[in-house]
Parts: C-alpha cells; structure tokens; sequence
C-alpha cells in the first residue's frame, strides 16, 4: 500500500487517487503552532482550509493574517488571495509571459490588453510547492513543475 508522507484533507488525497497526476501543495503555516497540513494553492482550496483554523467573523469584517509572521491587516473575504501570496503562487499570462503575483490581478491584465485579449493564466507554482502523488513520493516542485 502507497504511504503518502504529505498530510492533506482526504478531498485533496482522493482527487489526486482519482485524477492520477500528481497536485502542488503548499505547508500550512497558519496560526502560532502549525498544523502539519498541505494545501493546494488555490482560493477555493485555502479558504477551505482558513475554515478548518476557524478564521472567524463575516467576509467584511477586517481581521489580521494568520500566517506565520504576517500581521498584516484585511478583510475576511480577501484573506484566501492573500494567503496565495504567501505560498508563491503567481499567474503568468500565456501570450506575453508577464507574471503577476495574484491570478485577479492577471486576468485584468487580459483583459486590457489588446494583444493578450485571447490569452489564458498559467498558473506559477511557488518555490516551496511539493508534489502530492498518487504513489506517496514527493518531491521539491520547483524546479519539476514548470
Ligand atoms: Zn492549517
Ligand atoms: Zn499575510
Ligand atoms: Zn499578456
């Protein structure tokens, strides 16, 4: 049987089991003691997880991030975004290959742009992403997922 040594929500593992390719996950650094968790670097995914730490109050209510050493003041609503910043995870437009550090930010850049109108956002994996495997093994995702 297939040890996964990366800790994630049992959604996360069976949609790897499923799809068979492996996903970037990135550690949870949330909150004073960690909770040894791996998260997809998307906004559903980390809001999901910011759940999970019970990040509270309603998505207006301005809180401070949880991460780490960041005490950086925002919204409730805005805070999987900028968790995503703290993963490293960026958005690379297809067509000119400019990166931007929030797929939001990417997607106004489509959209004003006359050349990049029909281009989609690749998404740029952070540096400390790693590999969650259908077979258990990890491995350092940047230098691998490009
Ligand atoms: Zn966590
Ligand atoms: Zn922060
Ligand atoms: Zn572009």
């Amino acid at each position: 049987m297939a040890l996964n040594v990366l800790n994630v929500d049992p959604q996360t593992f069976h949609r790897v089991e499923r799809c068979g390719h492996p996903l970037v996950v990135y550690e949870c650094k949330l909150g004073a003691v960690p909770c040894g968790m791996f998260v997809e670097g998307t906004t559903t995914a980390v809001s999901a997880h910011l759940r999970e730490h019970s990040i509270p109050g309603p998505d207006n209510a301005s809180t401070s991030c949880p991460w780490a050493s960041c005490s950086k003041t925002l919204k409730r609503g805005a805070m999987s975004r900028h968790i995503l910043t703290h993963l490293g995870v960026k958005a690379c437009c297809s067509v000119c290959g400019v990166v931007k550090c929030r797929l939001d930010v990417l997607r106004a850049h489509i959209r004003s742009s006359e050349s990049c109108r029909f281009a989609h956002a690749d998404v740029v994996y952070g540096p400390e992403g790693r590999f969650l495997v259908p077979t258990g093994r990890t491995v350092t995702a940047a230098h691998q997922v490009q």
